[in-house]
């Protein structure tokens, strides 16, 4: 029997493609909720955010919101908007590496157009001395993203990492096949709606496989970024990283702007290094609802400021 948080959750997801959902909240959204995890509609406001973070000490990852592009020249579009945010970054001297989905740079249109799109995007970040983070979409595009990770890898870039999904049933067996590589791992819970076949149906099991593979994560060479905030989550990495002295420099946390920012700063004042997500763009709308659907209380803050209108 799935759990209420379970089936709001769905719920949420499942509404986050209906017509009227996207009008109401693409006109009122920021206004009611989303500012609070989107860093800006700008690079310039992003910039802003960035910057204090940076000076209380964070790391910042930033992400030009946008997903699943329908041609090759909106790919390319997608690229030249990276290219000037890796620029920007660059020039800005931040703390911040970039992160990217790659369906936004054609990934849905065929795996090697996304993939020289990558390589674009990569040597001018190696050039200014940038890392990126290529984030996990949903599970159809699992396979095709972890084949271009290894083949860039293949090519030589070093300053890529990529993300696995604790709620697949095949994060397991990726992560083993990965380690050898001394892969860059983000791991996440996941954030899309998935089918039983794929992934776990209960959130027990999910937090079960994340705790395995963060140990099989520290355990293996490469480095691990811990991205959640969930308490149970973040203590066992502590924990097991003393048991087993793996340096601190092995791994870090990360959590998304705006979510529980007084455990990042406690993280940061135990001496870890702590990396903040910032994303901005105006197109926020979907990101916003993984945000509401992770937490379906989100939903009240929300309705709340619906009353207070
Ligand atoms: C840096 C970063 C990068 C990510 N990249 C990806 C990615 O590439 N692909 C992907 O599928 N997913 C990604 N995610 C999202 C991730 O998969 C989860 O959906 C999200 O982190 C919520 O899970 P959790 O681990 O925090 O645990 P949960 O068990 O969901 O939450 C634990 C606790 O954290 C707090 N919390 C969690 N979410 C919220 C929220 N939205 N609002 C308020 N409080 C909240 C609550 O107190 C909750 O009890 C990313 C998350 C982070 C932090």
């Amino acid at each position: 029997m799935p759990s209420l948080n379970a089936m709001a959750r769905r719920a949420i997801l499942a509404a986050a493609h209906n017509r009227a959902t996207k009008a109401f909240m693409g006109r009122y959204g920021m206004r009611l909720g989303a500012s609070r995890f989107v860093a800006g509609e700008t690079l310039d406001q992003c910039v802003g955010v960035i910057r204090v973070l940076n000076q209380q000490g964070f790391k910042c990852n930033a992400t030009l919101l946008g997903e699943a592009v329908a041609s090759a020249a909106d790919a390319d579009r997608a690229v030249a908007e990276y290219q000037g945010l890796i620029k920007r970054l660059a020039t800005e001297h931040v703390n911040c590496n970039v992160a990217i989905k790659l369906t936004l740079l054609g990934l849905d249109l065929g795996e090697e157009l996304a993939e020289s799109n990558m390589v674009r995007l990569l040597e001018l970040s190696a050039e200014l001395g940038l890392t990126m983070r290529i984030d996990m979409e949903d599970s159809a595009h699992v396979e095709s993203t972890l084949k271009i990770y290894r083949n860039l890898l293949a090519r030589g870039c070093d300053n890529v990492g990529v993300v696995l999904q604790s709620c697949l049933r095949r994060s397991a067996a990726d992560l083993e096949s990965l380690l050898p590589l001394a892969p860059n791992l983000r791991l996440v819970k996941g954030a899309y709606l998935e089918g039983r076949e794929v992934a776990f149906p209960d959130k027990a099991e999910v937090d079960d496989n994340y705790v395995r593979l963060l140990e099989q994560a520290l355990s293996g060479a490469g480095y691990t970024a811990i991205a959640t905030h969930d308490d149970r989550m973040i203590h066992h990495a502590i924990t097991f990283a003393d048991q087993h002295q793996i340096p601190r420099d092995r791994f870090e946390f990360q959590m998304l702007y705006g979510i529980r920012p007084q455990l990042q700063r406690e993280l940061l004042r135990k001496g870890f290094t702590v990396l903040v997500a910032t994303c901005y763009g105006t197109h926020w709308y979907p990101f916003f609802m993984r945000r509401l659907a992770e937490r379906p209380a989100n939903v009240l803050f929300l309705a709340r400021n619906l009353v207070r209108r």
